[in-house]
């Protein structure tokens, strides 16, 4: 009988020891037979900090090549962390879709694949579907607490905020939620997805576990207050978690909600996009949001895009030139402030 692919084993190979003690500096080998090294692989940063028994953390930066903040903030963390101050154990991946990271891109330049679309993976897949497959298996299962830095990659900018989501289990989502007020973003959003299926967020849920995304800001960089955020958040987390000694550092947070597809609009046509509307802006419902002009001649009035419900602008396209079902803007409701 032929073995499923599910279980064939991951090509992946570890140079870390998940059981050991102290700090170690890794990677994640992955084969990938190509024209410039015919048994070549794929290295992926990896960094182990462990020391006394208690509960492990897995924070992920780079699911998508092009969002920053994780990464500034998780090489920083592999780099400081000290292993006498942790109980329990700290695997931290920088780059997760390391091809996409190296390349500058949302998707990986190997195989166009988008690894937070991917999950759980195949170990038979593509080079995307491979790294999915390892974190599912391999990873996810260590760990108690899951982090996945985000934030808008070079097409869509975000208040900062850290984020969970309504789950099946209200036992589990207490425990996401009380989570993300811990990390202590500027902004905590309850988070509605446009479609979930294939994202690590909803592998880890299922699982059970404790998980915390963050869209932390974005337009293809990062700057120092949101990489202060993602570094803040980081260690928050992890006594949160009690893994570091000590309370998270309360500051004042805005919970958001997105309450229905409502928030989303899309571009219908194509343009130059004049936003009526920046970033955390309050609007209300009818209020337009932004403009788009056909820029083939003068004379022509411009698309106008209107709020379809109160709330803050909380995501906003940014390239200047927009597309057809381009991601125009999302609104959120702001439900409490803490
Ligand atoms: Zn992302």
């Amino acid at each position: 009988m032929l073995t499923s692919a599910a279980l064939r084993p991951s090509p992946i190979t570890p140079t870390v020891d998940f059981d050991g003690k102290g700090v170690q500096h890794g990677h994640l080998r992955l084969p990938y037979s190509r024209d410039d090294s015919a048994w070549g692989s794929v290295m992926i940063p990896i960094c182990v900090i462990a020391n006394c028994e208690g509960p492990t953390a897995l924070l992920t930066g780079a699911n998508h090549g092009d969002e920053y903040e994780g990464p500034a903030a998780l090489f920083e963390l592999a780099q400081t962390l000290d292993p006498a101050a942790i109980n329990g154990r700290v695997i931290i991946v920088p780059a997760l879709n390391y091809p996409a990271f190296r390349a500058g891109t949302r998707t990986s330049p190997i195989d166009r694949g988008n690894l937070n679309r991917s999950f759980p993976g195949r170990s038979d897949g593509t080079v995307t579907e491979k790294i999915a497959d390892y974190v599912t298996r391999h990873l996810i299962p260590l760990a108690d607490i899951v982090l996945d830095f985000h934030s808008g990659g070079r097409t869509l900018d975000f208040l900062p905020y850290a984020a969970a989501h309504e789950l099946p289990d209200k036992d589990q989502e207490a425990r996401c939620f009380d989570a993300v007020a811990a990390f202590a973003a500027p902004f905590s959003m309850k988070m509605l997805e446009i479609d979930a299926v294939g994202m690590l967020d909803t592998t880890v849920e299922e699982m059970g576990k404790v998980f915390v995304t963050t869209e932390l800001g974005g337009a293809g960089t990062a700057t120092a207050r949101s990489i202060e955020i993602a570094r803040k958040g980081s260690l928050n987390l992890l006594r949160h978690a009690g893994i570091l000694s000590g309370e998270p550092n309360a500051v004042p947070t805005r919970w958001l909600d997105m309450p229905s597809s409502d928030c989303f609009t899309f571009a219908q046509d194509e343009g130059l996009i004049a936003f009526a509307a920046d970033l955390g802006d309050p609007v209300r419902t009818g209020e337009v949001i932004a403009r788009v002009y056909s820029v083939g001649k003068t004379g022509i009035a411009p698309i106008e895009y209107r709020a379809a419900m109160d709330g803050v602008l909380a995501a906003r396209h940014v390239p200047g030139l927009i597309k057809a079902g381009d991601c125009l803007s999302v609104i959120a409701t702001i439900t409490e402030e803490t």
